[in-house]
């Protein structure tokens, strides 16, 4: 008997999606240019490629026969799908929830400039099964954007932002602690606030910036901009303290969530209700003995 093959992998995912049936629309980032990033590149994706619908129909296809029809989210990858062209989205969608009709929520990466051009079709894909798009507005600076080369303007973050959720789709929110640089946070937490509270999310979600590379090795843009003195880090606090401003200047209910590897200080909770605890929990741990911070900030990902 011949065994059906295994769907294409993925690169990367959000942590929350750790549990979902995961389906490969698209090869690398269309963008790439971010100097924070290069994590395709990093993993052996340095193109972008869009894939044939044939051969992600016969994805989701061997997936059913691989892992069995019994799954309740999907996302897909890899980190723009929405950039393919609208009618072939809406045949995807429809196509993973003929194949998977326990599927309640469906979800991918997006950029805030692909869910603007794509706008008029938001609705469509909502109607098709999208329930999440995962944005990463980074930063709401303008100045922050054009340095970090994001390729999207504060406006259109917001307008973005208004027609996914006018869509019907929910929006999920990615704030890079650190993007500011050591320099720059105020600004950063100033501003990415202003691009929150108009856009409203349904989640906020923390991650901290990390400037991978070496003299020799592969890199990403930004460790050039630090070593030439154009770009000074942020210090491992000043994130603790970043998180915690924004967090306390969010003015409309939302899901928080700091459940990255990378961040020190884990927290979850909905707001308004859980913010005093949240706060309370970084406090407590700023309020710790210097070994102790150092510590965490050593290894994050252990404690
Ligand atoms: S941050 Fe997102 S949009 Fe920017 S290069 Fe990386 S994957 Fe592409």
């Amino acid at each position: 008997m011949n065994l059906p093959r295994e769907p294409e992998q993925l690169i990367i995912r959000p942590p929350t999606e750790s549990q979902s049936l995961l389906i490969r629309v698209t090869r690398g980032c269309n963008w790439n240019r971010c100097k924070f990033c290069g994590i395709y590149t990093h993993f052996g994706q340095p193109d972008f490629e869009i894939r044939g619908m044939d051969e992600v129909k016969a994805d989701i296809l061997a997936a059913w026969e691989l892992y069995g029809p019994d799954w309740r989210a999907a996302f897909l990858g890899d980190a723009d799908p929405l950039i393919i062209q609208p009618d072939r989205m809406v045949e995807i969608l429809r196509c993973l929830g003929e194949t998977f009709p326990s599927v309640e929520r469906v979800t991918c990466y997006a950029r805030a400039s692909t869910c603007w051009l794509r706008r008029e079709h938001l609705a469509d894909y909502r109607a098709a099964g999208l329930a999440r798009v995962h944005i990463g507005l980074e930063t709401g600076s303008d100045d922050l954007l054009r340095f970090h080369e994001k390729g999207v303007s504060r406006r259109a973050l917001i307008g973005s932002g208004h027609a996914v959720r006018e869509a019907g789709i929910e929006l999920s929110h990615y704030v890079l602690l650190g993007l500011g640089g050591a320099d720059r946070w105020e600004e950063h937490v100033a501003e990415t606030l202003k691009v929150l509270n108009a856009t409203e999310p349904e989640f906020v979600r923390f991650r901290r910036l990390w400037i991978f590379g070496s003299e020799d090795g592969p890199r990403c843009p930004l460790w050039d901009e630090v070593r030439e003195g154009r770009f000074a880090p942020q210090g491992p606090e000043g994130t603790v303290l970043e998180m915690r401003a924004i967090i306390e200047g969010i003015a409309f209910p939302t899901q928080i969530e700091a459940i990255h590897g990378n961040v020190y200080v884990r927290l979850k909770g909905e707001l308004p209700d859980a913010r005093d605890r949240m706060l309370g929990k970084i406090d407590r741990f700023l309020a710790r003995p210097a070994d102790e911070r150092r510590q965490r900030y050593e290894r994050p990902s252990v404690i």
